[in-house]
């Protein structure tokens, strides 16, 4: 099979691991400043792009996440940003840092991990097999396909019922699967709330039905697309062994300090944000902190 050929080596001062609203936004600032940096990771992959209209936020009422990530990311190579959509698959620490992603290696004087969370699998008998086969994880990406049909949100955090809200008028009926929690959510009067323990995707080529365990009993309900929308996970799996974790979130000390000298993280990978405009704020205070590190 055709490879294509290694990159060349990069060094650079600043390497900012995640383009989501943290790692876009420290970059612009730093470049903004005349520091050389180095952005890895989709924009398309942050939360905030699939996060559709945004809610509390100090940006203009009606913003919709993806058009403010794709505006910042142009606004940041504007600044002289280096940017690559490549994922790091292995950092190694000796004398310097090394970064590597499948093709190029990076040797930054500081790194930043910036690398956000992403929705995690919740290991339901049929997730796996009729995943992309009526079974997504996001929403806001593939509402369009399921315009005419009756779908099912599952999941047990806020946005799990923003994305049932968000769909009954997209689609032609919803049901939301609340899982393993006892609350209630805010829902539009349309979607059929179950409160479930467990949860199975049965179908043929792809899903036709989920059989739940409510505590009515086991019910089977019927159904063409189910959207798993569970609380995000941080993305660190590259990071194990690198830098100190704590249920996978990186450990940082109040000035976004790791357990590895010259490498600092905030972010939602953290743990201490969860939100944009907290991702702002510890923006802001990590920009500070570098530049006047002595
Ligand atoms: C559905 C949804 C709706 C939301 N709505 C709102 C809202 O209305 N208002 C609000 O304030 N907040 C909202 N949030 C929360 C908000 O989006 C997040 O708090 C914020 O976007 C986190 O930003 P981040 O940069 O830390 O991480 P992320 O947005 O997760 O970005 C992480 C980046 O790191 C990259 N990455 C991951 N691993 C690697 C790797 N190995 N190498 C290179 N790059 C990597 C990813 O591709 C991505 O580019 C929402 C979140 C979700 C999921």
């Amino acid at each position: 099979m055709f490879q294509r050929p290694s990159e060349p080596d990069i060094n650079t001062d600043y390497l900012i691991i995640g383009a989501g609203v943290a790692g876009i936004n420290l970059a612009i600032k730093l470049s903004s400043i005349g520091k050389e940096v180095w952005l890895l990771g989709s924009p398309y992959e942050s939360q905030l792009a699939k996060a559709g209209v945004l809610q509390n936020t100090n940006l203009p009422e009606g913003t919709v996440g993806l058009k403010y990530i794709e505006e910042q990311i142009k606004l940041a190579k504007e600044k002289g940003v280096k940017h690559k959509s490549s994922l790091v698959e292995k950092i190694s620490i000796g004398d310097s840092f090394l970064v590597e992603t499948r093709r190029q290696k990076f040797y930054p004087k500081y790194i930043i991990i910036a690398s956000g969370a992403k929705q995690k699998r919740m290991n339901f008998p049929g997730e796996v097999d009729f995943f992309h086969k009526g079974i997504s994880d996001c929403s806001i990406c593939d509402f369009p396909l399921y315009g005419d049909r009756i779908v099912g949100v599952l999941g047990n955090h806020e946005y799990t019922s923003r994305a049932a809200n968000f769909l009954i008028d997209k689609t032609r009926g919803v049901h939301l699967f609340w899982y393993k929690n006892n609350d209630k959510p805010e829902l539009d009067d349309r979607i059929e709330l179950y409160h479930i323990d467990s949860i199975e995707a049965i179908g043929g080529d792809t899903i036709s039905s989920v059989r739940v365990n409510t505590s009515d009993g086991i019910r089977e309900v019927e159904l063409e697309g189910l959207f798993v929308e569970g609380k995000p996970y941080p993305s660190s799996e590259f990071l194990e062994g690198v830098v100190e974790l704590d249920d996978a979130y990186v450990v940082i000390d109040d000035d976004f300090r790791t357990s590895i000298s010259n490498i600092y993280a905030l972010g939602d990978v953290t743990g201490k944000t969860s939100n944009y405009t907290e991702v702002m704020d510890a923006v802001d205070r990590l920009f500070l902190k570098l530049i006047t590190k002595k």
